[in-house]
């Protein structure tokens, strides 16, 4: 199994680790900080190197309890260290962006009773696509758009914890979004929880603080479909 720095610290951006494996272009080491992707956040990007050996890594995957590097080439397999450096603007712009989103989440449901169903961040925009069961007008968007940009400047916590899955079924917010689609095997939950706007169970990258999102700027909206809409945002 990789240990995975980043569940436990989303700000490590450099990391040292012994090398598991060396196959080609693709490297597994015994610790990382980059994310594999998942819940709609891109994996990261960055570099990994030891000396004159240097290497881009272009994507990263989890694949059974490993976390894949893949590289622009391939390094010497006799490679006994690696360090490690994130992309770190594209991913912390993947954490104000996955925050954002949490927010957003939190709001639409607490104001209108409406659920997600799906959301996707770049390092630039994020959209997200929900069920929302009233009229779908610009006026209902600009109010989102408010009652959003409010609770973020409010400057909430961001905290990230474990629950034992009995727990965290039995929190009606967390019920609403994802943790039924926990696997039964998994005995702890990671929650993340903007304090008094959203709790999730989730694996991604997120901000301490919502001042850290900035302001959300909704871009465009639409209706695809009685109960299902969508908007974009980007963040400014
Ligand atoms: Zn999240």
């Amino acid at each position: 199994m990789t240990w995975e720095l980043f569940l436990k610290d989303a700000y490590l951006t450099e990391f040292e680790s012994p090398v598991v494996e060396i196959s080609g272009r693709e490297v597994v080491l015994d610790q990382t900080a980059f994310y594999p992707g998942g819940g709609g956040q891109p994996a990261d990007k960055g570099g990994l190197g030891v000396g004159p050996v240097k290497a881009a890594v272009v994507d990263v995957r989890r694949e059974g309890g490993h976390v894949v590097h893949v590289l622009d080439k391939a390094i010497p397999d006799t490679v006994r260290d690696l360090k490690g450096e994130l992309d770190w603007e594209r991913r912390y712009a993947h954490m104000r962006y996955h925050t954002a989103l949490h927010a957003l989440s939190g709001v639409i449901w607490r104001s209108f009773g409406a659920k997600v169903t799906g959301g996707q961040m770049r390092a630039d925009r994020a959209r997200m696509d929900f069920s929302f069961p009233g009229e779908w007008t610009a006026d209902v968007v600009g109010e989102i758009e408010h009652l959003v940009n409010e609770a973020l400047a409010e400057g909430r916590p961001v905290r990230v914890y474990e629950l034992p899955r009995e727990e965290a079924l039995e929190n009606p917010d967390l019920i609403r979004t994802q943790s039924n689609l926990v696997p039964e095997r998994v005995k702890m939950v990671r929650i993340v929880e903007i304090e008094g706007t959203d709790t999730q169970a989730d694996g991604g990258m997120h901000v301490a603080n919502t001042e850290e999102v900035g302001e959300v700027e909704i871009t465009a909206h639409k209706s695809k479909g009685r109960q299902n809409k969508r908007v974009e945002f980007v963040l400014r």
